[in-house]
């Protein structure tokens, strides 16, 4: 089968922006690593790797972006496309979709990173033959992909549930938290830089046996009970960096603690099943962003193409 559309997509991170080209099968044919520096050197940094890739391969009939946020996805509002109040400096009111289209003459869609990593997992891991699951990244930040009916949950803007209140862990009472924002929601208390703040040393540096895992798989699992009880999504996926193999079985053992005994549907869950790791590789966020440009132009997803 040979490809004569190509598409884009853009895996947007606060510490490198990973674009690729593919066709509508979504393999890759050409991918690049920039780093997240200042937007104008980054995004110019992209716009001439698609004007390259155009110049050698054809031109895009679509480019999707998954994105770091908050974002404004409503495309009513006035700042539609923009990265809106990111802590992440030099970032906040950038308008992605604005600052490509100067450059780049094609059709671009955006969702929020977690989103197009969970059509990734949805198309090509753990989430495949699932309609409705959720994709979490607990990391640098954390956040939530929702995937509902086979596609990505917008709503009135995405999900934030990152960004959650949690009762406190037992024994957490002196940390004040460590988002910007909110200081001890979730993201204040379980992130990467969270661990780091609390515990005076980088989350991948403390021992197996150090009682921080146990506090982050307590507000992990604390997530988790609350996207099952919102959404009953048919499958929680986790990745992000502090992850480690030994946090899904503390999560699981969490979460069917919190859940108690309650109902049967929730309290007979199969842990081992439900509480998942991405399968979809380290790419999922391009991945993904590839499949949602190929749905963008053909209606089909790129996996259903025979
Ligand atoms: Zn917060």
């Amino acid at each position: 089968m040979t490809n004569t559309i190509l598409i884009g997509g853009i895996e947007a991170g606060g510490t490198k922006f990973v674009c690729g080209v593919s066709g509508l099968d979504g393999r890759v044919i050409e991918q690049i690593r920039i780093p997240t520096t200042t937007p104008e050197e980054t995004l110019a940094a992209v716009s001439a790797f698609f004007d390259q890739a155009q110049a050698r391969h054809g031109r895009l009939s679509a480019l999707a972006i998954g994105s770091f946020g908050p974002l404004s996805l409503r495309p009513d509002a006035a700042d539609y496309g923009a990265i809106t109040s990111t802590p992440k400096p030099g970032w906040s009111d950038v308008n992605l979709l604005h600052r490509l289209a100067r450059t780049l003459d094609v059709p671009m869609t955006l969702d929020t990173d977690v989103n197009c990593a969970a059509v990734g997992e949805a198309r090509f891991g753990s989430g495949r033959g699932l309609d409705s699951f959720c994709y979490v990244t607990v990391g640098t930040g954390i956040g939530v992909g929702v995937m509902i009916d086979g596609l990505p949950h917008g709503g009135a803007n995405h999900p934030e549930a990152g960004h959650i209140r949690l009762p406190r862990a037992p024994g957490d009472t002196e940390f004040p938290g460590a988002c910007p924002f909110h200081g001890d929601c979730l993201e204040g208390l379980a992130s990467g830089p969270a661990m780091e703040a609390r515990w005076g040393v980088r989350a991948e540096l403390l021992d197996a046996d150090h009682p921080a895992w146990a506090m982050a798989a307590e507000y992990v699992a604390g997530l988790c009970v609350n996207l099952t009880y919102v959404l009953r999504p048919q499958r929680i996926i986790i990745g992000g960096g502090v992850m480690q193999s030994a946090m899904y079985d503390r999560v699981r053992q969490a979460l069917s603690r919190q859940i108690g005994g309650y109902d049967a549907s929730v309290r007979d869950l199969d842990m081992g099943d439900y509480i998942a790791a991405p399968g979809a590789g380290a790419s999922a966020g391009l991945r993904g962003a590839l499949a949602l440009a190929c749905r963008a132009v053909t209606g089909t997803w790129p996996d259903e193409r025979g």
